[in-house]
Parts: structure tokens; C-alpha cells; sequence
């Protein structure tokens, strides 16, 4: 189910079309407000600014790719995007708050057809939330697509993923195969040129210059301290 937040949260109010045209949400640890949609960003602001407690309050509307369906989320105290902005699903859009005609912290999540009030959309359907109160998780995120697992070798290999059990650790946590990725990471690095190769195509042209080369020998997995200085003697 499609949330606006990345875990977990809690449906304090249901849909119940005209009288409630969307579901009133709670972040349980995590308040910040996700876009459940790509695409333009029509207001981003107070729906009466001269009265703060009407309506939204402070709420973000979205116009999705390609449709007539406008994405809300409001009573919100917090908006990070600006008008005419386009987002993807899954950016950062806001924080939950209590601005507008509400009582308590909460997100009003709904869709209109062309953000029309007599065009109410079954949310629903739309995000797959049920119908009934309760604590839920969001998988927003859960549908991003992932890495492969030759993407994750290479970047184990330049050290984005630390060393022995902090990669296990790392990589498990964000949902990976350690195996998987550690057995790609064993057969790259078998692969591998010696140092003395790798230096003789520095010399060649091959890695670049200065920054450029160090940053390209890191990404393939060599040490630019250990081949620079072998570079040296052999141009001595
Ligand atoms: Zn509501």
C-alpha cells in the first residue's frame, strides 16, 4: 500500500466519500509527508492564508502524469516544494502538522478528479490503505526499484559499504543478499589487473589526470596510493 509516509502509520479517520472524501492519517514515527505520485506540483501553501485554520491549511497538491487526478495532503506544517515544481513519487513533500480545520496532527489524503470537490476519487482503491482504522505499513519505498547486485560489487569494491561485518550488516539491513553481492565482489576482484598493469595504463593514457585518475582507479577498485608511486619509478 502506497502511504505518503515510509513506515509505519495509522488511519485515525476513514473515507466515507462526501462526508469525508479521504483518509486522515498518522506518521507513528516519522513525520514527514512523501509524495504518493509523480508530478506537478499545482499549490504548495495555506488554502486561506488570511485564515489559518480553514480547510487544508497548509497542504500540497498534485497533479499526476498524464491524468486528471489531483494528489492532497494537507493540514501539513511543513512544505519543502514550490509551485510549478515537478516531484517523483517517493520525494520529500512535507511534514505532517495540525494547520487548517483539524484538531489533532494528522494527514488528509485524498484524490479529486481535475480538483473538482464533486470529483471524489476512491482512495481507497488508490493506495490500497484499507477502509478501517488501524496501524499499517507504507510501501512506497519498498517498490523503488533496486540495485543489482553487479551495482552493488562495484560499489562494495569502491567502499561505500565498509568491511566484514559492518557490510554483512549494511547490506542485509538495506534489504540485499550479502551472499550474492560478496560472491560478485570475490570474482571482480579475482579479475583484477596487478598493480604493475594497472600502472603501465596509467602511463599509456588510460586513467586520466590528477583528480580524474584517482577518482577512476577508486571506482574500479585500486589504490591510487599504490600505483601512483609505481608510476613514478617506472617513468624515472
Ligand atoms: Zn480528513
Amino acid at each position: 500500500m502506497k502511504s505518503p509516509y515510509k513506515n509505519k502509520f495509522k488511519v485515525s479517520q476513514i473515507f466515507k466519500g462526501k462526508t469525508h472524501d479521504g483518509l486522515d492519517l498518522v506518521g507513528i514515527d516519522d513525520k514527514n509527508i512523501y509524495s504518493t505520485v509523480t508530478g506537478k506540483v499545482e499549490r504548495a501553501g495555506w488554502e486561506n492564508p488570511d485564515d489559518k485554520k480553514q480547510g487544508f491549511g497548509l497542504y500540497v497538491r498534485i497533479k499526476k502524469e498524464d491524468s486528471i487526478d489531483r494528489y492532497y495532503f494537507g493540514h501539513l506544517s511543513k512544505i519543502y516544494v514550490t509551485v510549478g515544481q515537478t516531484v517523483n513519487e517517493g520525494e520529500l513533500i512535507g511534514v505532517e502538522g495540525s494547520t487548517g480545520y483539524s484538531t489533532g496532527s494528522h494527514c488528509h489524503y485524498c484524490v479529486r478528479g481535475n480538483a473538482s470537490k464533486a470529483i471524489i476519487k476512491n482512495i481507497n482503491n488508490i493506495s490500497e490503505i484499507p477502509n478501517a482504522l488501524g496501524t499499517y505499513t507504507s510501501t512506497l519505498f519498498a517498490s523503488k526499484p533496486k540495485k543489482t547486485i553487479s551495482e552493488l560489487a562495484k560499489e562494495v569494491i569502491a567502499g561505500k559499504w565498509g568491511n566484514g561485518e559492518e557490510r554483512k550488516k549494511k547490506l542485509t539491513s538495506a534489504g540485499y543478499d550479502y551472499t550474492a553481492v560478496q560472491k560478485e565482489v570475490n570474482r571482480l576482484s579475482a579479475s583484477k589487473k596487478s598493480n604493475l598493469e594497472i600502472a603501465k595504463e596509467v602511463i599509456a593514457g588510460k586513467w586520466g589526470n590528477g583528480e580524474e585518475r584517482k577518482t577512476k582507479l577508486a571506482k574500479a577498485g585500486y589504490k591510487y596510493s599504490e600505483i601512483q608511486p609505481i608510476v613514478n619509478r617506472l617513468l624515472k
